[in-house]
């Protein structure tokens, strides 16, 4: 069976009929955003979540009260967050050193350039490479980028080409092209497009996805067995 070909429009408004309409479970201001991806591992928004919650509670999350706490205390608090607290612990401090040593203890002033300057100087932080910095732009509305999340880019090229690829670069710039086609250059689309798709590969599209019930499967490339080269195996 062939599927019909569906458009990331109505795939997204059949997704927001299952999921409903969703919102950011993380801090978007940018120096949260840094902290709060370090507070879990492996990175989960659950794990991250506890470890924020448990950040905040014992020291803040405060540049000074970061560099103002031991090693030790910091790790204690990030427990909750999962595993390797010791080494979380230590990119807080290196996060929080450099908002103070080269922004003066706030970021606003990192966004002021060109946005490739801004790409670049993200890029300098721990364990941000161009899916961090994506989600970054969009939901800081500093630029309408197609961001795909980090954990799930395989979601939309299932849909539209069938698989995804081996090499997970290739998988990412692929579902953003499909977001630059088909979707306007605006804040609220594209993170509304983020957000659906993230609920989806988080929920039933997972790395073994459960097609039998999901709200796409009769439109969908992946499930029909479709491919550029032929049939797939879907399980
Ligand atoms: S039908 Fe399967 S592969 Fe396609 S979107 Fe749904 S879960 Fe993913």
């Amino acid at each position: 069976m062939k599927a019909r070909t569906i458009s990331v429009p109505d795939l997204l408004e059949r997704l927001e009929s299952h999921y409903g309409p969703q919102e950011p479970c993380w801090p978007v201001y940018p120096y949260e955003f840094l902290i709060w991806w370090h507070c879990g591992y492996p990175a989960s928004d659950d794990r991250c979540m506890r470890g924020w919650e448990s950040l905040k509670r014992g020291l803040g999350i405060q540049p000074d009260r970061i560099l103002a706490a031991s090693q030790a205390q910091l790790a204690e608090a990030l427990k909750p967050g999962g595993m390797v607290p010791e080494l979380r612990a230590m990119r807080l401090q290196q996060i929080a050193q450099c908002v103070v040593n080269e922004y003066g203890g706030r970021l606003d002033s990192l966004f002021t350039g060109p946005i490739a300057d801004v790409r670049k100087a993200l890029k300098r932080f721990p364990n941000i490479a161009d899916p961090g910095v994506d989600r970054i732009l969009l939901f800081e509305r500093k630029a309408p980028v197609a961001a795909v999340p980090s954990n799930c880019p395989h979601v939309l090229v299932r849909i539209i080409h069938g698989q995804e690829r081996e090499d997970y670069g290739v998988t990412y710039r692929e579902a953003q092209s499909i977001i630059e086609s088909q979707l306007p250059e605006q804040f609220q689309a594209r993170q509304r497009a983020f957000l659906l798709l993230k609920a989806h590969g988080q929920s039933i599209c997972k790395r073994k996805p459960q097609c039998d019930r999901c709200p796409l499967q009769s439109d969908c490339a992946y499930a029909a067995g479709v491919t550029r080269g032929g049939r797939l195996q879907n399980s």
